[in-house]
């Protein structure tokens, strides 16, 4: 469905990223993969995907546009990598904040201003964002991060209005919680900022926002995005799916 369709997909050395990656590639995409991670194991992946990859430091725009001249054109920006950290809000580290909303929101913006003109003369594109149920919703101790999740889903709609004529979508995918090492790295901090043990949070806090107590899985937030990338899909933009078993319902 989608041979000869280029795809960046944004932190997909792991987690959503590699799920979208490995689904997208499975649709006949030839995929760049992004992020960070063991550089044999990325190897392995490349090959297993018949990807290439670009280890660009999303924290920072001249690497970002640096990555974007150097892959050319795309058909397929899924701007999805990410980071967490949990905090009350007095104690919230300044250069975490800066980090987060870094990763999480602007290098959005740098990947998104660079491939547009590319989508536009092919007069075909998809923009996707990985937001997060946090881009509806709001949970203590996550300031910076429902911050940037908010902003990436108005972004994701404003990009959406000025790109509808062009063939270009753009859609939020707001997954709820899903197990991967973003949500296991943040149980100590929950446990510590609300004095837990790790079953307290995982029940108490974590699955306890979805009415089906499971997890998403990464392959659930891969098939949407294929869908949103399908030609059935040219009429969606400016939309901000939830997949988060019922969490933003209540
Ligand atoms: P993950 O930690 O498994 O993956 C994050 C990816 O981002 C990795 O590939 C990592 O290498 C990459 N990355 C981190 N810092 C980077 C940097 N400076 N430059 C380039 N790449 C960098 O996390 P995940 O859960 O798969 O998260 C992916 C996206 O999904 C994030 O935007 C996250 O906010 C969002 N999300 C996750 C959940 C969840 O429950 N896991 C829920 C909603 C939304």
């Amino acid at each position: 469905m989608l041979k000869e369709k280029r795809a960046l997909v944004t932190g997909s050395t792991s987690g959503i990223g590699l799920a979208i990656a490995r689904a997208l590639a499975a649709e006949g995409a030839e995929v760049i993969l992004n992020g960070l991670g063991n550089p044999e194991e990325i190897a392995q992946l490349c090959q297993e995907l018949g990807a290439s990859y670009n280890g660009a430091n999303l924290m920072k725009p001249d690497e970002i546009a640096a990555m974007m001249a150097d892959i050319g054109p795309i058909d397929i920006l899924v701007n999805n990598a990410g980071m967490q950290h949990v905090a009350p809000v007095e104690d919230f580290p300044p250069d975490k904040w800066d980090a987060i909303i870094a990763l999480n929101l602007s290098a959005a913006f740098h990947t998104t201003r660079l491939a547009v003109p590319g989508m536009k003369a092919k007069g075909w594109g998809r923009i996707i964002a990985t937001a997060s149920a946090h881009s509806l919703v709001a949970s203590p101790y996550k300031s910076a991060y429902v911050a940037a999740k908010h902003a990436i889903a108005g972004f994701t709609k404003t990009i959406a209005l000025e790109l509808a004529t062009h063939g270009i979508t753009a859609n939020c995918i707001s997954p709820g919680y899903v197990w991967t090492p973003l949500v296991e790295n943040q149980i100590p901090d929950t446990m510590a900022a609300r004095g837990m043990t790790r079953e307290q949070v995982l029940n108490e806090v974590l699955l306890a926002k979805q009415p089906t107590r499971s997890f998403v899985t990464p392959e659930d937030v891969a098939a949407l995005a294929v869908f949103l990338c399908s030609d059935a899909a040219r009429n969606i933009t400016g939309a901000n799916y939830a997949i988060d078993g019922g969490w933003t319902a209540e």
